[in-house]
C-alpha cells in the first residue's frame, strides 16, 4: 500500500491511484487485451470474448465480422473494440 492509495482512501485526494483494486470493468491488461487484428480463433474453434462496456463474455466462431451487437447491454461494439483473454504462454 501506498501513501497515496491512503491519501485517496480518506478523501485527501481526488484521483483514485492506479491500483488492482481498481474494477469498475476493467479489463485488466494482464488478462484481457483489444482483439489484435491478427486473431484467429485457433484450434478450438472459438474464442471468448468480453464487451468492454458491460463486460458481458460471449464466445465467437470467427472473426468474419466487423461489429457485433452485445448480448449484455445491446451496444454494437466493434471489433477491435472487443476484449480478449491473453493466451496463456506455454514454456516448451
Ligand atoms: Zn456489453
Amino acid at each position: 500500500m501506498t501513501k497515496r492509495f491512503f491519501d485517496w482512501l480518506w478523501g485527501r485526494s481526488d484521483q483514485p491511484p492506479k491500483s488492482d483494486l481498481d474494477f469498475d470493468f476493467a479489463a485488466d491488461p494482464r488478462t484481457f487485451v483489444n482483439v489484435p487484428k491478427w486473431t484467429r480463433v485457433g484450434r478450438s474453434g472459438q474464442r471468448d470474448l468480453c464487451c468492454p462496456h458491460c463486460g458481458f463474455s460471449t464466445i465467437v466462431h470467427d472473426f468474419g465480422w466487423v461489429a457485433r451487437i452485445c448480448a449484455g447491454c445491446s451496444v454494437s461494439v466493434d471489433k477491435y473494440h472487443w476484449l480478449i483473454e491473453v493466451q496463456p504462454v506455454h514454456k516448451d
